[in-house]
């Protein structure tokens, strides 16, 4: 509980409607986008201006109170959850854009500003910020640069640090430190703008954010494809990569998320096949023509039971939304579903799967797949019951061994999600201990009162 004179200063910074302490505007704000993890904070607070976050974070500094940054909330790897309660400062009131400079190809945004309302306003430009987690109806460009956020345009764009110019935090004590610029390149010292990309909030709020962009391709081409078998589908992938094509995405779904969207949407999707592959190629017209048709030959030669190179653009949009759907289509499938993240190299795709399905079988749960199978990136999603001890301990277990598979593999513990809450546990089999050393450090040269986002991506010491 903190004591009334703070909340009283808060209320001052920021005035008193953006201050929230009733137990039920709290509970609002002790959960995101992960399933088991949830802590109240002891208050919320929205400031608008870097000012105002910097006179925040003094007083929490001076008090050693916690401090949780958050956006929409929807990552899953209990980043934003306030398990040393504290303040959540939340940033969904900074939601402007700043400028977006057509000749230099960039965009100065605040950081609560919702991906999907910025594409729609580059749109209007012909540009393009590519970075696409599939939250972008609701996550903050903020938040996506504090997870480094990936999605399915990576295979062929990168993911969001490849976007991140420029960058202005307020650090534990209240100092504004603006890092980087409005170049493309920039190489002067150390590269703070990307230690801060990714730092999940450990090391201070992000302010305003410079980011690139780039010319909006003009056309792109969507094959749907279902096989049934999911090792062929993953032949096809690694044939279609080998033959020097780069598609903008090559997602896949198994058989469980299939009739869960058919069922949800009655798009026509064939239930009983066992893998969908969704691919798209963007460009010149004529580079996606002929790559969509390239591709639709590998398919067929590879052994799809169906190939199609959608008819318009309609039709490709409903298998977009059908993919974008498909964690809402498994969320609901079991009391609790474990959304889970690695990544392995594309080359050790087919491998991880054939592991996947044999740790599914020992360990007697349900393991359905969704995946960007162009960067070998899986979200092997397990489906248990939170209210069951004995089912969570098992399920501990059984996301260990996804894990090691992973790491075996020559992957890693994460692709997009981060580490948080969720994965810190197993932080030490997939780093050099050195190189958690180092990191610690760094935080503590940043944090000395370690009041930013506490307790996250390691164990406590
Ligand atoms: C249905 C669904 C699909 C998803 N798909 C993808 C996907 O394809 N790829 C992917 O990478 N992720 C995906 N995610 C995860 C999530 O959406 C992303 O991590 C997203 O970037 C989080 O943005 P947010 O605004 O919700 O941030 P939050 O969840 O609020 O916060 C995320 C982290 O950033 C910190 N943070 C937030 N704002 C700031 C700030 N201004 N300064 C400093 N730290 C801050 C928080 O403390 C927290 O640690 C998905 C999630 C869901 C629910």
């Amino acid at each position: 509980m903190l004591k009334p004179v703070i909340i009283k200063k808060l209320e001052e910074i920021v005035g008193g409607n953006w201050v929230l302490t009733a137990k039920e505007d709290l509970a609002t704000y002790s959960y995101d986008g992960t399933t088991t993890w949830s802590h109240s904070p002891d208050v919320v607070v929205l400031p608008s201006t870097t000012e105002q976050i910097s006179e925040i974070l003094k007083l929490a500094n001076e008090y050693r109170i916690p401090v949780t940054p958050r956006g929409s909330g929807t990552n899953i790897s209990g980043g934003s959850v306030p398990v040393c309660g504290g303040i959540v400062l939340c940033t969904t009131r900074m939601n402007r854009v700043l400028d977006i400079n057509k000749t230099n190809l960039t965009a100065m945004v605040e950081p609560g500003v919702v991906l999907q309302d910025f594409n729609n306003l580059l749109a209007k430009e012909n540009l393009f910020y590519p970075p696409d987690p599939q939250s972008f109806l609701s996550c903050t460009i903020g938040g996506t640069v504090a997870e480094n956020s990936g999605g399915p345009l990576c295979i062929k764009y990168g993911v969001t640090k490849q976007y991140v110019l420029g960058l202005e935090v307020v650090l534990p004590d209240g100092y504004v430190m603006n890092l980087g610029g409005a170049t493309v390149k920039n190489r002067t010292g150390y590269d703070l703008v990307h230690l801060f990309t990714g730092s999940e909030g450990t090391l201070g709020i992000i302010t305003k954010i410079t980011l690139r962009l780039i010319p909006r391709p003009a056309a792109r081409r969507t094959v749907m494809a279902m096989f049934d078998d999911m090792t062929r589908a993953g032949s096809v992938v690694s044939r279609i990569l080998a033959e020097g094509i780069v598609p903008a995405k090559i997602e896949f779904v198994d058989n469980f998320v299939i009739r869960r969207i058919e069922e949800k949407m009655q798009i026509g999707l064939p239930v009983d096949a066992k893998t969908m592959l969704l691919i798209e190629t963007d460009g010149s017209i004529a580079a996606v023509d002929s790559e969509a048709a390239q591709i639709m030959d590998l398919l067929n030669k590879g052994g799809a039971k169906i190939a199609r190179l959608a008819k318009d653009e309609a039709e490709a949009n409903t298998y977009w939304k059908a993919r974008s759907a498909g964690f809402a289509a498994i969320y609901g499938a079991a009391r609790t579903v474990i959304a889970e993240d690695v990544t392995v190299p594309r080359d050790r795709l087919s491998d991880f799967i054939e592991k996947l399905d044999e740790i599914s079988k020992s360990s007697g749960f349900e393991i359905v797949l969704i995946g960007h199978a162009g960067d070998g990136n899986i979200h092997p999603s397990v489906f248990t019951n939170s209210r069951e001890k004995e089912d969570l301990d098992r399920l501990q277990d059984t996301l260990t061994a996804i894990f090691e598979a992973a790491l075996e593999l020559g992957g890693t513990l994460s692709g997009e999600h981060g580490i948080g809450l969720e994965k810190k546990r197993l932080l030490a089999k997939a780093l050099d201990p050195m190189a958690i050393s180092f990191m610690r450090k760094i935080k503590e040269v940043f944090d000395p009162n370690n009041i930013m986002n506490p307790d996250k991506i390691w164990e406590r010491s």
